[in-house]
């Protein structure tokens, strides 16, 4: 019998769970509470001191988040969202779940994030149509956050609500305020699936500075239903005042993404040294990477290379060639607007030509706090010699 070897594999990102992430998950297992016990609400309470913002509402996921966050701003059946086409389906799904209609903006071919001035021009040919926005989706790409002072502008000229899909960027900063802190937007969603910045396993946190929001997406979290106390009914009682659903966050994951928040600074100091070592050692290729601003400290959730026309080797080509060497390259994104799913809404080829021309040559390379020096150095040499030819 052959014997096979089982190769391991450098993923492009991974989680750290450390025994004081176990012990925190036992801990809990073994409270009294397991679904909704003390811990959501102190992670909760945790997120929103860490932004600075006022509120925050846990959920199973961030996709659960970005629903609940479109809910709670009212888009409905007659509205329109705009997001990025380079972003996780998600960012724009959101919008079809509440029965609105679904555009997208082009990005900046530099930052990768939705572009302010194309932003500008689409918003006067959609006033002059009639077209206008109710929410934008601004998504903070691999953790860089997008320009939300011309945004933020543009919302207040056009009045359209702001939703920043933050998924990539817990940690980051913009203009020496954390990311979260909702200066520039309504709500802020973060994600905590595991290939991001901290992990409850599965989980999402809408943060927000209005009270009225956070009423409005605690109640859709839950069914739609208030238990106000009512004195004629009885202390069983509960009202469903609208159609809400299920996406409550329970104890188990809220007990290790507290845990996992001690650790979200030095990750992020972790992740920006390691961006820096690639940027180092890249330095000559025939590559370019996301232009950071001045504005913005990432948190790196990806270090995305993009191959220049003189490269010698084509992005797929790169791709597999990584792979065969045990390297976990990724791509990040297919443009949403490509998906078969978005085709049959209308969305076709050649609509955003500066998203198709970056996912054509894009490429997320290896990034995580336990990436050792030996496992980055694999990645860069070999990226020299494929890229040196
Ligand atoms: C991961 C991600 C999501 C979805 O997060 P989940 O927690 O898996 O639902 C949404 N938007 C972006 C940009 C993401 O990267």
């Amino acid at each position: 019998m052959p014997r096979h070897k089982i190769k391991t594999m450098i993923p492009y990102g991974k989680q750290q769970i450390n025994q004081d992430d176990i012990d925190a998950v036992v801990t809990a297992l073994k409270s009294d509470f397991i679904t909704q016990g003390p811990l959501v609400p102190a992670f909760e309470q945790a997120i929103a001191n860490y932004c600075q913002a006022k509120h925050a509402v846990a959920c199973n996921s961030a996709t659960s988040a970005l629903h609940l966050a479109c809910l709670a701003l009212g888009l409905g059946t007659d509205d329109i969202l705009w997001t990025s086409p380079i972003t996780f389906v998600a960012s724009a799904n959101c919008g079809l779940y509440c029965g609105a209609k679904v555009d997208f903006v082009d990005i900046e071919a530099e930052s990768f994030n939705l572009c302010p001035k194309k932003l500008k021009t689409k918003l006067e040919q959609a006033q002059h149509n009639k077209q206008l926005p109710k929410i934008v989706v601004v998504v903070h790409m691999a953790g860089l956050s997008c320009n939300m002072q011309a945004i933020a502008l543009l919302a207040q000229e056009y009045g359209f609500k702001i939703i920043e899909d933050a998924s990539h960027a817990i940690g980051g900063s913009y203009l020496q305020h954390k990311i979260g802190g909702c200066q520039y937007s309504d709500i802020t969603i973060f994600s905590f699936h595991p290939v991001k910045i901290i992990t409850s396993v599965e989980g999402g946190m809408a943060v927000t500075n209005s009270l009225k929001l956070t009423q409005k997406m605690v109640r859709f979290r839950s069914h739609g239903i208030t238990r106000e106390p009512n004195n004629e009914q009885g202390g069983w009682y509960y009202q469903q005042l609208e159609l809400g659903f299920n996406y409550r966050m329970n104890d188990l994951q809220a007990a290790l993404g507290l845990n996992q928040l001690k650790r979200l600074d030095s990750f992020i100091q972790k992740r920006q040294q390691l961006a820096d070592i690639y940027k180092q050692a890249l330095a000559g290729l025939p590559i370019e990477w996301q232009q950071q601003s001045q504005q913005s400290l990432s948190a790196y959730h990806l270090f995305i290379i993009t191959l220049t026309g003189v490269a010698p080797i084509k992005r797929k080509q790169l791709y597999d060639t990584l792979q065969a060497a045990g390297i976990g390259v990724n791509v990040h994104y297919i443009p949403v607007h490509t998906q078969p799913y978005y085709q049959q809404l209308g969305f076709k080829m050649g609509d955003y030509p500066i998203a198709e021309h970056y996912y054509q040559h894009c490429l997320s390379l290896p990034l995580y706090p336990d990436l050792s020096q030996s496992q980055q150095q694999k990645v860069i040499t070999k990226l020299q010699t494929e890229l040196c030819n």
